[in-house]
């Protein structure tokens, strides 16, 4: 059994239920005498790992019909210039909403494709808000939003129709809330926050959309081309999309997409409520767009930061440094994260608390 406390942003904790299953699989796959590593993913057994594993994604997601789900590899990263080499092209605009870190990465690459319209941004507050009243010009090929910012510690609770199509980079809490998938156009997200390993990117996309694609561009980089090969155009990331099954599965018997919706908000908030009692420590992003997946938080000072970094690692509590570029501290709530290792960091703030009122934070050191 794993000991540490892991609230790290990427790749992320997975039940460990799903780990023993994994490791077993990677010694002897269903008794088959062959490692899932090694077994060809044209055989039927994995073929019908594929089909599971997207037929899991369309119940815990409740996507229709008219929808794609795709597997494909790259992570979020390479969708950042798919999805612009797919809609956009010279001539035409798409919108892009700038709250951080990977939105401006995926604006970055857009503009190789076409004109690229940021509609609203939340520089102007280090990216603690989630801009809303924007306008978005009728004719954009589409508009572009990041549902929760990892970094930022930010999410959008409010997905309302801006009439044109909505697609959203959904890579650190996809399966983590209910969502209307009729709502968006194209859904992406790197596997590896919370459905699985990284390796693996998931791509849910309406059908009428991809026909709007463009048609000169490279096979890998076709959506429809991994839709009429049921992602195995080429060779898939068998061992991740394995994995993921496994885990949607887990997710499955937590009570689904709901269920696991509940038990994040209850994390979130018992974080939340110690972060805004205790007087050594303070929330950056504003409560309203506060993110259920990442919570960041600063210390009052450096010295704060330092000492309780240390006095967190001796109690197992891992994954908790802020991104590099922004410092303080970001805890991760993934799925898989139980709600005692929430408790015990937030035990840890308390009885730092305690400790640092007595002492200088160097005799702590
Ligand atoms: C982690 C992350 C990415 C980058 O994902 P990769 O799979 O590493 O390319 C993009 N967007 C968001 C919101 C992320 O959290």
């Amino acid at each position: 059994m794993l000991k540490k406390h892991n609230f790290g942003a990427g790749p992320c904790i997975l039940p460990s239920a799903v780990m023993e299953q994994a490791a077993q699989a990677v010694i002897n796959w269903n008794g088959m005498g062959l490692s899932i590593l090694e077994v060809s993913h044209r055989s039927p057994e994995f073929e019908e790992v594929v089909l599971k594993t997207q037929l899991l994604v369309r119940e815990l997601l409740s996507v229709s019909d008219n929808y794609s789900v795709l597997f494909l590899q790259g992570g979020a990263s390479t969708q950042f210039a798919m999805v612009a080499m797919n809609f956009l092209s010279e001539g035409k605009k798409a919108a892009y909403l700038d709250t951080g870190y990977f939105a401006l990465k995926a604006i970055k690459e857009a503009k190789l494709f076409g004109e690229v319209d940021v509609v609203a941004t939340s520089k102007d507050k280090d990216y603690a808000y989630i801009p809303d009243n924007f306008k978005v010009d009728a004719g954009s090929a589409y508009l572009h939003l990041t549902s929760n910012n990892t970094i930022e510690g930010t999410e959008i609770f409010d997905f309302s129709a801006t009439g044109v199509p909505l697609v959203c980079d959904m890579s650190s809490d996809i399966f983590s809330r209910k969502i209307e998938v009729k709502d968006f156009d194209l859904i992406y997200a790197g596997a590896q926050k919370n459905m699985g390993p990284a390796g693996m990117t998931l791509v849910i996309a309406k059908n009428e959309f991809l026909e709007k694609g463009k048609k000169e561009i490279p096979s890998m980089m076709d959506y429809r081309i991994f839709r009429d090969n049921m992602s195995m155009y080429n060779t898939p990331p068998v061992f991740s999309i394995y994995v993921a099954m496994l885990n949607l599965l887990w997710l499955k018997d937590q009570g689904g997409v709901s269920g696991i919706e509940r038990s994040n908000i209850e994390k979130a908030k018992l974080l939340y409520a110690e972060i805004d009692r205790n007087p050594l420590f303070y929330g950056t992003a504003e409560v309203a767009h506060r993110s259920r997946m990442n919570v960041t938080f600063q210390a009052i000072d450096k010295g704060v930061e330092q000492a309780f970094l240390k006095f967190a690692a001796e109690k197992g509590i891992v994954g908790i440094k802020g991104y590099r570029t922004v410092g303080g501290f970001r805890a991760s709530l993934y799925n898989a994260l139980p709600l005692s290792s929430v408790a015990v960091l937030v035990e840890a703030m308390v009885s730092f608390e305690k400790i640092y009122t007595d002492k200088t934070v160097l005799e702590l050191e």
